[in-house]
């Protein structure tokens, strides 16, 4: 009998609901740059950047250095119930670039116990349990996290601990004030905050949580100034302002270090993971300093902060800082969203195209309409893939291309990467070349 496959192997013994991409998934075992190369030896330029992970690429002597000289030590990790200087000087580094008045960090392993935590926090702090989310929101697969996660198929379970309500705002292309102009957007928007906050709650809401552009719910994002406009009803109510940052943090966005920096608001909370490990794992929250000291007890993670995470991270963040990737970010993004825009008008599979920096989203419908098209998604997917490129997909519908690849993107993989989307692009809209 022959060998089971790896993939019938993974299927025996991980659960159904842990998603996998492609109809042949991928093992991927090395990686250089920007590309990655898989077990039979084809290589492809990364734009998910394993989910927006790989911040600044694959195989960085920079990060492998410092990391390596901490295994060096003999110390993978002992405990946070000691001092541990990486850990202490990365959150200083976080704390003064977060903007946020007297500024505390805490570490965790990922984005969803970040956002826990955060959750958390703002329910003590506020002493309420009500808690005001987007729709079509994603942050993270832990209790309270999946309470807050406005995306149906990515909410693991129905049940939660905190009392949500879910207002309009992150995703405008299909969002009822679709047509609006920004203002009235934004104004539309604030209004129906309003509204669900005298209907659905008692007022004594702890928090708003936010993702300033939209990961897993198709990289879609409101106006600028749409948060300020939020922010500034929260502060009549005392209602404190979480930005999830997990994806839009480090820069990615261009513009701003933060993605919350493009509505002019500091936010009371901002949670944060992924691009900062570069693959390393870890993740936290930063708080004004009252909100996070506000528990009672003692609470500690024993991996969040660990000497080799943090020592990685401190690295990611030098690397990041130096070779200035957030102004790469805005320019290479701006080349991105052009490129893909100018495609649009050849395809008229393609209903939208959005984003900021190295963060654009491509949301696929029925030619001539706004309906979803969750095949053509497929389509361009396996057909990039084919011609040597991974993207993302995602979006309430799975209808939305996802594409954020390593900040240190080229001027030359992008072009690269253009030629190829509009191939695999024009294969799902049948207008073939
Ligand atoms: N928040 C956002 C915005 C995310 O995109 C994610 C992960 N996709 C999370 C939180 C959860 O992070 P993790 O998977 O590291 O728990």
């Amino acid at each position: 009998m022959a060998e089971p496959s790896l993939l019938d192997r993974h299927r025996a013994v991980l659960p159904t609901w842990l998603a996998l991409y492609y109809d042949e998934p991928l093992e991927i075992v090395h990686g250089h740059g920007r590309r990655v190369t898989d077990s039979t030896g084809r290589t492809y330029l990364d734009f998910f950047a394993g989910i927006l992970t790989n911040a600044i690429g694959y195989d960085v002597a920079e990060i492998s250095d410092a990391v390596r000289k901490q295994l060096d030590s003999g110390i993978l990790h002992t405990s946070t119930l000691y001092l541990i200087r990486s850990q202490v000087e990365l959150a200083e580094r976080i704390a003064a670039l977060s903007g946020i008045p007297d500024a505390k960090v805490f570490f965790t392993n990922s984005g969803t116990e970040a956002n826990e935590t955060a959750l958390m926090l703002a329910t003590q702090y506020r002493r309420s349990n009500q808690v005001l989310a987007l729709r079509n929101s994603y942050h993270g697969r832990a209790f309270a996290t999946v309470g807050v996660t406005g995306n149906r198929g990515w909410s693991a379970s129905a049940l939660s601990p905190v009392k949500v309500s879910y207002v309009h705002g992150g995703y405008r292309y299909r969002s009822p004030f679709a047509g609006l102009s920004d203002e009235d957007y934004i104004r539309a928007c604030t209004d129906d905050l309003r509204d669900v906050l005298a209907t659905g709650t008692s007022g004594d809401v702890a928090c708003m949580i936010v993702e300033p552009i939209q990961g897993v719910g198709g990289f879609s994002l409101p106006p600028d100034g749409l948060f300020a406009s939020f922010a500034e009803v929260l502060a009549e109510h005392g209602i404190l302002f979480v930005s999830d940052e997990v994806q839009t943090g480090w820069g990615r966005t261009g513009e701003h270090f933060w993605g919350i920096g493009a509505h002019g608001v500091t936010p009371d909370m901002m949670t944060f993971a992924k691009g900062l490990g570069n693959g390393l794992a870890i993740g936290g929250v930063v708080a004004r300093g009252e909100v996070m000291d506000s528990l009672g007890a003692n609470s500690i993670s024993t991996f969040g902060g660990n000497p080799v995470s943090t020592v990685g991270a401190r690295a990611v963040l030098d690397y990041l800082v130096d070779h200035d990737l957030q102004a790469n970010a805005a320019t290479l993004g701006a080349r991105l969203l052009a490129g893909l825009r100018e495609s649009a008008g050849r395809h008229p599979v393609v209903g939208d195209v959005r984003g900021k920096g190295l963060m654009v989203g491509v949301e696929l419908v029925e030619p001539g309409t706004t309906t979803p098209a969750p095949a053509a998604a497929v389509t361009v997917l396996e057909e990039a893939r084919r011609l040597g490129l991974l993207v993302g997909k995602g979006g309430l519908h799975n209808n939305v291309i996802r594409l954020a690849p390593p900040m240190t993107l080229t001027a030359e993989e992008l072009d690269e990467a253009l030629g190829i989307l509009d191939a695999a692009i024009a294969a799902a809209d049948g207008s073939g070349r």
